[in-house]
């Protein structure tokens, strides 16, 4: 069983403020340290629960998140561009993801957004509004791995239920406003990733993979028409409205094909 899981920080335990998402602060370097606790507790939970194998994407910003030589010696980290280059996601039984958010839009979750906070207004998958769950578990879903487990706060929690069934879940914390979050006690946020991250092991051959019916149409809702612009002139891209534009593509093949 090939377990992948796909990293972000909006979602990670000891992550409450938005000020620990700037890089070269004080609360980055802590949100790097509870980052690792975090992953390092899923992929304990993944062996744990029967993974034979355990790849790892950091997945928030420029994916350069991880400290060096932090994370468990017996996963394998790679990022996505690579991993689909290499093929190894047709190898993957089932994802996970740890750190997750919720789609923006979304009431008393901390730091919702898709892709980006300032320009991404919506992105819609098949006309279903969505973030960036989705995309991941689409892209996934699309070579027939499910997602059989989310940790972040407890909206992206929630959404992850919604979109890909009864899986199991980590909440870590709970959003107070968008900006803000109480955080739950470390110790026991990390038994809860490890353990029922174990758990959904067990769900990789119950749960539904995510998928889309083909073609597919992609929409993006920017904030501003200048945003819009510049999306607009890339290829296979075409401009609905001052902030809309589509693409349709014939299948979802890799990560980026979810994107623009
Ligand atoms: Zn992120």
């Amino acid at each position: 069983m090939h377990i992948h899981i796909i990293t972000d920080l909006e979602g990670i335990s000891g992550v409450t403020d938005i000020s620990q998402i700037d890089y070269d602060t004080d609360g980055y370097e802590y949100a790097r340290i509870r980052l690792m606790a975090d992953v390092n507790a899923a992929v304990r939970g993944a062996f744990n629960g029967g993974a034979d194998t355990v790849t790892v994407t950091d997945g928030h910003g420029r994916g350069k998140n991880f400290i060096d030589g932090a994370l468990d010696k017996r996963a394998v980290n790679i990022n996505l561009i690579e991993l689909y280059k290499q093929g190894i996601h047709k190898q993957v039984d089932a994802v996970m993801f740890v750190g997750t958010h919720a789609m923006p839009g979304t009431i008393g979750a901390f730091l919702d957004h898709v892709q980006s906070s300032v320009s991404w207004y919506n992105y819609y998958l098949n006309g279903i509004r969505c973030g960036e769950l989705v995309q991941g578990g689409a892209f996934f879903g699309s070579y027939g791995a499910p997602v059989i487990f989310a940790s972040g706060d407890e909206a992206a929690c929630s959404e992850a239920k919604h979109f890909f069934g009864d899986i199991q879940v980590a909440a870590v914390k709970r959003a107070i406003g968008r900006n803000k979050a109480e955080a739950y006690d470390f110790d026991l946020c990390e038994k809860i990733i490890e353990s029922n991250a174990a758990a959904a092991i067990s769900l990789a051959d119950k749960i539904k993979p995510y998928t889309v019916s083909k073609p597919v149409e992609i929409i993006v809702d920017f904030t501003r028409t200048d945003y819009c612009d510049r999306a607009a002139e890339r290829p296979g891209v075409e401009r609905v409205d001052a902030r809309r534009v589509i693409k349709r593509i014939p299948e979802i093949t890799d990560y980026l094909s979810v994107l623009l």
